[in-house]
């Protein structure tokens, strides 16, 4: 029987602060999606209704059973078009169940908390990708890791001037959308600074922290800032150096080329440029979630990478990660639920 962990109404008082029989049972209705009756409550305090299916990620979902497997084909480098067709959904449709789906799995990243409960070696790097023109919209994607579990901590694009090889033609080409779309600014240093943050926050109480990168000469002091020069142990690896298993920073570049593979489809031509980036960040956060909660560590592991750090006790099925809703923060009921006392099975919220 579900008992309802506070008022999902976030304007109610028992929305942050849940008493014991704040709500009472109102009945139930029969959804057409589903064959069993989900139970209605009534909240004491604003007198508002809910249901089980509010805490749930699926709410107001047409065809919620179609969402693992949209999930499933999306986190396999399958472009939306091919999943509309596999699944039988319009493409539209897709693309609305895409979005949801990404962002419920972004809430879900930034869920989890520590203090990680090892010692964590975290290794950061950038890969550049665009939008739309590879010659004008350059972006840049920070991609933090735990080396030692392959977590993805965090990952998201950002803007970068063109660089490179500047024949007239490509010069005349970003001078062109310079004037038509403003002047393309540099935030790949704000990005970096909030997927450091993102590290920072999981290692609060660690006496020490190992940050291994290569030798770009900004990471030092944006490293120090986030984490703490006196506890920070940053090691730097020449770029130069063959990328072979035996490279330090094989983890992260072995994470880069699995989110390449698994994410190339994801940018479209036909996307409206203002949406682009979005979306890519959409797709880092599809992937990131796979990553840590369903693929195992290596082939031969059993465990995933979360489990490995211990935020989940086993590693989950595609549809376990699409189960209740994660937009409330600490607030959210964590993905594996509640038990009866109201305690958290570890999991991201807890
Ligand atoms: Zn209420």
């Amino acid at each position: 029987m579900f008992d309802p962990p506070r008022c999902p109404h976030r304007n109610c008082p028992r929305f942050r602060h849940p008493r014991p029989g704040f709500y009472r049972r109102h009945g139930s209705y029969r959804p057409g999606c589903r064959s069993h009756a989900v139970p209605r409550f009534l909240c004491k305090s604003c007198g508002r209704t809910f249901s089980r299916q509010t805490f749930r990620m699926d709410y107001r979902d047409h065809r919620p059973d179609l969402n693992a497997r949209l999930f499933q084909l999306l986190a396999s480098g399958l472009g939306l078009r091919q999943s509309a067709r596999l699944v039988g959904l319009s493409q539209r449709c897709t693309e609305l169940k895409f979005r949801k789906l990404a962002r419920h799995l972004r809430y879900l990243n930034s869920n989890v908390r520590g203090p990680f409960p090892r010692e964590i070696r975290f290794q950061l790097d950038e890969l550049e990708t665009y939008e739309t023109r590879r010659s004008t919209r350059p972006l840049s994607v920070p991609v933090l890791i735990e080396a030692e579990t392959r977590f993805v901590v965090w990952a998201e694009s950002a803007p970068i001037r063109p660089r490179g090889n500047m024949p007239e033609a490509r010069r005349r080409a970003i001078a062109e959308e310079d004037r038509r779309l403003g002047r393309r600014r540099d935030r790949s240093r704000r990005s970096l600074i909030r997927t450091l943050a993102r590290g920072a926050r999981l290692v609060r109480d660690h006496e020490r922290v190992v940050l291994e990168t290569d030798e770009k000469s900004s990471y030092g002091p944006l490293a120090r800032k986030a984490f703490g020069a006196e506890r920070l142990d940053h090691r730097r690896t020449n770029s130069k150096l063959p990328r072979t298993t035996w490279n330090p920073l094989f983890p992260i570049n072995h994470t880069e080329a699995m989110a390449r593979d698994l994410m190339g489809r994801l940018r479209r031509e036909s996307w409206l440029v203002s949406k682009q980036r979005r979306y890519l960040d959409l797709g880092l956060a599809v992937f990131a979630a796979y990553r840590n909660f369903v693929r195992r560590r290596f082939n031969r592991d059993r465990a995933s990478p979360a489990e490995l750090l211990g935020i989940v006790p086993r590693r989950l099925r595609w549809g376990e990660l699409l189960g209740w809703r994660q937009d409330w923060g600490r607030r959210s009921v964590p993905l594996l639920g509640l038990d009866r006392s109201g305690a958290a099975a570890r999991a991201t919220s807890a």
